[in-house]
């Protein structure tokens, strides 16, 4: 259950109003975020649900018969939208397409992608300088000096930049380099991670796990959310299967799904899920017409040289191609 809070309302109030939910047999956990304060209260089931609604300080009671509850679809009908500034907005309606390669690897590259995204009207660029490999030995990114050059080539292309964060200690350095902070799939059930991202207020996306369920990926959601920060993206990027003809299985029944349970809005990566370049258009579509509220694909300029990913990366004219035909989908989609 969680109870939405008077805005600003003062300390002793709100101490009062805890000690009641204590009383009444729930344990809550005061939530302040960018838009809102509220109680969330778990344990006891069944309980009049006015004898909390009347209480001072409360605007609205909301049960949630879910186990996540701040990111439930149950108390908020409304889909969330995340507004990046400077018209960016994603989610609700607005769909936005994320692009760039695995790894940041030169100014050269990161001016040319940027130049490529501008031409083909992209406004957020992916690229991470802080990647988690699979082998110590393989290239691990340029780190924060590479986001700062990162940084500065996007501003002049007014293109927003989301990049994956690995561990608590990064969060501070990145933050005014970057849009979006990016948590991998490796790092989906990092408690400690989601915990300090509760604590800013910059966008955060979550990758769903290797081997992650829509329930783990939406409690890793969900522990940001109860950490303070409520602009929150969530993705599927496939998952770990007995299949071994891709990279992953592009699970696209979470995309229905998650868009069921959730009013956070739901992003798809089909570079990660397949693995596959001359795979990567189908899935993307796929998952646009499932219901995506954007889409995160890799390109490069010269796929075969990328330091990481490159067979799974869209060169530029594939990649502009994906972004007609994505356009091409919404459009249709709009009259359906
Ligand atoms: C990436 O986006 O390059 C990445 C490492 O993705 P994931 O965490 O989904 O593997
Ligand atoms: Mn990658």
């Amino acid at each position: 259950m969680i109870l939405q809070l008077e805005p600003k309302l003062a300390a002793p109030s709100t101490d009062a109003l805890l000690a009641a939910v204590k009383g009444i047999g729930y344990q809550p956990t005061h939530v302040t975020t960018q838009f809102g304060s509220y109680v969330v209260c778990v344990g006891k089931k069944d309980f009049d649900i006015r004898t909390l609604g009347s209480l001072a300080g409360v605007r609205d009671v909301h049960y949630v018969s879910d186990d996540y509850q701040l990111v439930s679809r149950k108390w908020k009908v409304e889909r969330t939208y995340i507004d990046l500034g400077d018209g960016v907005k994603l989610g609700n309606g607005y769909f936005q397409i994320m692009a760039g390669p695995c790894s940041i690897e030169s100014e050269k590259q990161v001016e040319s992608v940027a130049k490529h995204l501008k031409s083909c009207g992209v406004r957020v660029m992916r690229g991470g300088v802080f990647k988690p490999r699979s082998s110590p030995y393989s290239f691990r990114g340029m780190g924060i000096e590479g986001l700062k050059m990162f940084a500065a080539i996007c501003r002049e292309y007014g293109i927003k930049i989301i990049t994956e964060v690995m561990e608590p200690a990064q969060i501070e350095p990145m933050y005014e380099y970057i849009d979006v902070y990016q948590v991998g799939a490796r790092n989906s059930q990092n408690f400690n991670l989601l915990d300090e991202l509760g604590k800013v207020d910059k966008p955060v996306m979550i990758k769903r796990g290797i081997s992650g369920t829509i329930e783990e990926l939406l409690f890793a959601a969900e522990y940001v959310f109860s950490g303070g920060n409520e602009r929150l993206l969530i993705c599927e990027r496939g998952i770990r299967t007995y299949e071994r003809a891709s990279r992953n299985t592009f699970d696209i029944n979470a995309i229905p799904i998650l868009r069921d349970k959730t009013h956070l809005p739901v992003i798809v990566d089909p570079s990660h899920a397949i693995g596959l370049r001359e795979f990567v258009e189908p899935v993307a579509l796929a998952g646009v017409i499932a219901g995506a509220d954007g889409v995160i694909v890799e390109i490069h300029e010269s796929p075969e040289d990328a330091a990481s990913d490159g067979a799974q990366t869209l060169n530029y004219e594939e990649s502009a191609r994906l972004f007609r035909k994505v356009r091409a989908v919404l459009n249709v989609q709009e009259n359906w």
